[in-house]
């Protein structure tokens, strides 16, 4: 058996098994967008991301500028997921000996933006030797544990709700696949290249106790909405024809894909937040929604965990999925 067979999120589930901890502090160890520890009387949350040239980015398209801030908003979106304040960070580095020093003078512009904009500090790292280029952030945040978020906190009959839109970062991926990078990329080149992590939504959503589970959306919607149901322990159903799509997505959409919908459904890399409520705080998220001038959809409802996870088309008619979305190893 190889990684080919398990995936992605079969490994995690056998990390889980091998290194499973017991320690007291330990709130939330390996299945969560974060590590949850507590340090005293404070609440701290750990995250760590990798990018991989060639892998998850590629020179030729992601300019040093966009991908110092893409570095850190990924690993801030994980963050959004919980509810929480990111703080500090750590960052290492693989570069190859020939990259040109302007190039990482300007990734840790972008990097130094996105900091400031999220009110973090970078704190240290690492620097080694690479044939490409490798980064890893490690990201320190905190909470008041009482308005953590979890993805284990779905129950049958809580709505599930998306912010913003689905399906443009996969889009401007393929687009970029196609054609390269244009002199000045439209929106849906601009989704994948620069996401906005939903820090702040995912702090209001918190502390207004809307939601009982979250997660934000790297892997598809598909896929993450099955990590909540996982963690959970829950079923759902999405109705295909409430996933919110942007103006850009719907029109150029059918140029790329024969199956529209489904690149919605299973393209990763948005970094939305999606998140459960109950029924009775719909009032509530709209007015959030409204306030924050970020756009909340409900896409689904949870169900009873025998129902797994179905999707509604527009006639009424449900499937059951076979793909769900990005997994580095399938
Ligand atoms: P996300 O998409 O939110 O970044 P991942 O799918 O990468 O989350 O990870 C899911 C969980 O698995 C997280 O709790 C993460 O810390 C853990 N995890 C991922 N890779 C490893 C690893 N190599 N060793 C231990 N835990 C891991
Ligand atoms: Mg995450």
């Amino acid at each position: 058996m190889d990684l080919g067979d398990i995936g992605e999120f079969g490994l995690i589930d056998r990390f889980r098994k091998w290194t499973s901890s017991s320690a007291p502090a330990l709130v939330q160890g390996i299945g969560d967008d974060v590590a949850v520890m507590e340090m005293g009387s404070r609440t701290l949350l750990a995250t760590t991301d990798i990018l991989i040239e060639g892998i998850d980015f590629e020179r030729s398209w992601l300019d040093p500028y966009r991908l110092g801030k893409k570095s850190l908003a990924v690993n801030l979106s994980d963050i959004a997921a919980m509810g929480g304040t990111p703080k500090y960070f750590l960052i290492s580095l693989g570069l190859p000996k020939h990259l040109p020093l302007s190039f990482i003078s300007r990734f840790y512009r972008g990097l130094r933006e996105t900091a400031r904009r999220h009110r973090v500090d970078l704190v240290g790292g690492d620097t080694s030797l690479s044939e490409k280029i490798v980064i890893n952030i490690c990201l320190l945040g905190e909470a008041k544990k009482k308005y953590l978020v979890f993805r284990k906190g779905a129950r049958v009959g809580d709505e599930l709700y998306v912010s913003g839109t689905l399906g443009d970062s996969a889009l401007g991926l393929k687009i970029l696949q196609k054609e390269g990078l244009q002199e000045k990329p439209g929106p849906l080149i601009e989704r994948h290249l620069s996401p906005c992590p939903r820090v702040r939504l995912g702090q209001a959503l918190a502390e207004n106790r809307c939601a009982t589970a979250m997660i934000d959306v790297s892997d598809g919607l598909l896929s993450d909405t099955r990590h909540i149901m996982e963690e959970s322990g829950v079923g759902a159903m999405i109705w295909e024809n409430r996933i919110p799509l942007s103006p850009s997505y719907r029109r150029m959409s059918p140029l790329y894909s024969k199956n529209p919908v489904h690149m919605a459904l299973s393209g990763g890399e948005d970094y939305e937040l999606l998140f459960t409520a109950s029924p009775e705080k719909r009032k509530r998220i709209i007015s959030l929604s409204h306030s924050l001038k970020i756009p909340i959809t409900c896409v689904g409802r949870i169900l009873p965990k025998a129902k797994k996870l179905l999707i509604a088309r527009k006639d009424g008619t449900t499937y059951v999925p076979s793909r769900f979305g990005f997994d580095h190893f399938k």
